[in-house]
């Protein structure tokens, strides 16, 4: 059921964007001009967090709105004599799923493409074939004859680097990088964008250096007040096979997943029971997030300064934190209408 006009370019140009923690300028670059389009004022802070701010009416709720804008990614740390470069790992990437990856490297003369090699399987020992090869063992070929070769090509140590990635669309699925976070991020821009007759304030805040720790938000959330905070998010889907249905956490295309608890938080419960009513009366599909793993900005808001009502509201997506997940539009729609009604609701209030 389509219901609402999905901006679909610019989820996929949030998803190519590159932008792994602590190097999210291409991001900012993107949610800034789509800010300033909507004549939305914001600032920048130290560690690069957006917060932007629509203030409807001051005797109004106040809702923080948050998604991190960085993504998993690596760091080259070594240049070797042949050119070959050596990497550290940005987050969580599950090492296993490295060798043949495309990699996009920014170089200090604009962006160059490796692949993560390893030795070929026929070169292998049989006790080398039965582990994962650690990542450390691995190195990015991006095709440079000699250091010299690599450093010509604006390649240096401390250069960023993440996966090399073309977002599409089959069907009602889309396959991309940085799902976790760019569909938050791209909820956020949306609601801003239409929730022009609900009379809520709402920061929206795009934070920085998440998926190493929630350092952004960790920033913000001291210099913050509000009555809610909703961390949008893209969280783990396993609704695949091997999985029993118990380990699934969450489904495609069974709507957003609310989190009850995870590893940094325990939600608000009177928040997440207003969500669950709303998602009910308005026939809005919803499941609930069904692993406690994870950690996401919403800790911060509960933890900080004001101990502000919060919960995550996730897309869900398989694959996360890999070179390509698959999510489902109408997970998209819905978690956008059950936001709207929320927001409506919490209004009136
Ligand atoms: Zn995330």
């Amino acid at each position: 059921m389509i219901l609402l006009s999905i901006d679909i370019n610019l989820i996929k140009t949030l998803s190519e964007a590159f932008g792994p923690s602590g190097f999210e300028d291409d991001v900012r670059r993107i949610v800034t001009e789509e800010l300033s389009r909507m004549g939305i004022p914001y600032e920048v802070d130290g560690v690069g967090n957006i917060i932007a701010r629509k203030i409807e009416d001051e005797d109004k709720p106040t809702i923080i709105l948050d998604a991190h804008i960085d993504e998993v990614g690596f760091l080259i740390t070594h240049i070797d004599k042949n050119g070959f470069l050596r990497f550290e790992i940005i987050g969580g990437i599950d090492e296993r799923i490295l060798p043949s990856q495309r990699i996009i490297i920014r170089g200090n003369k604009g962006f160059i493409r490796g692949i993560i090699g390893a030795k070929a399987p026929h070169l292998l020992r049989r006790e080398e074939r039965e582990k994962t090869i650690p990542y450390r063992s691995l190195f990015i070929d991006i095709g440079a004859a000699s250091q010299e070769e690599a450093l010509e090509m604006g390649i240096e140590e401390g250069a960023p680097a993440t996966f090399d990635t073309k977002f599409t669309r089959q069907g009602n699925r889309i396959l991309g990088k940085a799902f976790d976070d760019r569909l938050g991020t791209y909820l956020i821009i949306e609601i801003l964008r239409t929730a022009d007759k609900v009379p809520i304030n709402i920061i929206g805040v795009f934070s920085t250096q998440e998926e190493v720790g929630l350092r952004g938000a960790k920033v913000v959330a001291y210099k913050l007040k509000a009555d809610y905070a909703l961390a949008l998010e893209s969280t783990a889907a396993a609704d695949t096979p091997g999985t029993p249905e118990h380990e699934t956490s969450t489904c495609l295309g069974k709507g957003p997943a609310i989190t009850i608890a995870d590893r940094a938080t325990i939600s608000s419960p009177s928040l997440v029971r207003k969500l669950v009513e709303i998602a009910k009366a308005n026939n809005i599909p919803y499941q609930f997030k069904g692993r406690m793993v994870g950690g996401t900005d919403a800790a911060m808001y509960r933890y900080s300064a004001w101990g502000i009502p919060s919960t995550t509201i996730s897309i869900p997506a398989r694959y996360i934190h890999s070179s390509l997940a698959v999510a489902d539009i109408s997970d998209i729609e819905n978690a956008l209408r059950l936001i709207a009604k929320f927001m409506e609701s919490v209004s009136r209030a």
